[in-house]
């Protein structure tokens, strides 16, 4: 997913030719921000579904931060559904929206209506998933996906005492029987997710600190469509009975996001696990979901990964407010995130491993969550 060089050239000219492309018709948004008139502007949001937590955040910082810039909001969520986002966006377009700041389901689903947003000047702002095969996404906001990748991995080998807190090596040896599971492949950030922690992993697979006792490492084997915690638990369910059922324990399990880890832990309880004699295993997760931020001080959950959605819509609305005023917005990523079409400028946020001797630090301190939420 590097870009080339020639890549970077050509991704640059496309993005010349489309600002050009703006200045030259009638009513555009840099014809309108020339006039420093964006007060009122329409900006459509669509988020995929309101069955993981992270994404009412995300909408609600989105939409309290840009109407306090004094934009007009257009918030939809699609329930996972592609029809319905695609359909959001025809909307969105229809009723005037200036700008479009995007969270797809299928990110390579919505490439007409990506057609007709161009056809009306409306910049589009990937939002933490990258739209792919379409030239006409402007920029894309997010966090570093292979690095989150990389710390579930790193948390997970921490869990198992394989690796000490600070990265250097622990007292435990092995072998240990994991799992791995990685989200939806048509999420752009599932494969880096995925990539990360294999890049942690692999080596650790190779020279026999790990055994992934069900020989199930490949991305599209593991991967969960929708990011689905009931997949995810019929899959441990599986997996416990194919391959664990002579006795063998699972020692840990790399799960990319909370909601699965969910499932996880629940296929794992229904086949004697979360006892004083049986433990669970290490289980990862990402997006420090409160229920999930529970089960890690329950003792359940391993950790997850802490990915400040206040943050992300910061930058994002940053971004929007400055394309609309016709400036460059800030990015800090050119190479990375190419969507088969060009490179998309981008801004990438850091991550936190959370766990149970930091949450407090982390979530509570920050005021991400207050600690009667938590407890
Ligand atoms: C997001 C993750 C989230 C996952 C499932 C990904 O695109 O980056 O934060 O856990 O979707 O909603």
């Amino acid at each position: 997913m590097r870009l080339s060089r020639m890549g970077a050239v050509m991704s640059v000219a496309v993005l010349a030719t489309s600002l050009a492309a703006c200045g030259s018709s009638e009513k555009t948004v840099d014809q309108q921000a020339g006039t420093g008139d964006t007060t009122g502007a329409l900006i459509g949001v669509t988020m995929p579904t309101r069955s993981s937590e992270r994404w009412i955040s995300d909408g609600d910082n989105l939409k309290k931060q840009l109407e306090a810039l004094g934009y007009k909001v257009d918030l939809q969520y699609a329930e996972d559904k592609i029809p319905t986002q695609t359909q959001q966006l025809d909307n969105q377009i229809t009723k005037g929206a200036k700008l479009l700041i995007i969270a797809s389901i299928d990110g390579t689903a919505i490439t007409t209506q990506l057609e007709n947003a161009k056809a009306n000047n409306i910049p589009v702002i990937a939002y933490d998933r990258l739209i792919r095969e379409s030239p006409n996404v402007d920029y894309y906001a997010t966090f570093d996906n292979f690095k989150v990748g990389v710390q579930q991995a790193t948390s997970l080998l921490t869990g198992l005492k394989v690796l000490k807190e600070d990265g250097s090596a622990g007292e435990a040896k092995g072998p240990f029987n994991i799992e791995l599971f990685a989200g939806s492949p048509d999420d752009n950030n599932a494969t880096f997710f995925f990539n990360g922690a294999m890049s942690v992993l692999k080596p650790k697979i190779d020279d026999g600190t790990l055994v992934v006792k069900s020989k199930q490492t490949d991305f599209k084997t593991v991967a969960i469509l929708r990011w689905q915690a009931k997949t995810a638990q019929d899959r441990m369910e599986n997996l416990l009975t194919s391959t664990y059922r002579s006795g063998a324990k699972v020692d840990g399990v790399l799960s990319p996001y909370d909601g699965l880890s969910i499932g996880i832990l629940s296929a794992l309880k229904s086949n004697g696990y979360g006892t004083a004699a049986q433990p669970y295993p290490v289980v990862t997760g990402q997006d420090a979901e409160q229920a999930s931020v529970k089960s890690i001080i329950r003792n359940e959950q391993y950790s997850t990964i802490y990915k400040d959605t206040r943050e992300l819509a910061k930058t994002t609305v940053a971004m929007a407010d400055a394309v609309l005023k016709g400036q460059t917005p800030q990015t800090n990523n050119t190479t990375d995130y190419d969507n088969g079409k060009k490179v998309v400028p981008s801004m990438l946020l850091e991550s936190v491993i959370v766990d149970k001797a930091n949450y407090k630090k982390e979530l509570i301190d920050t005021g991400y969550y207050t600690e009667s939420q938590l407890n």
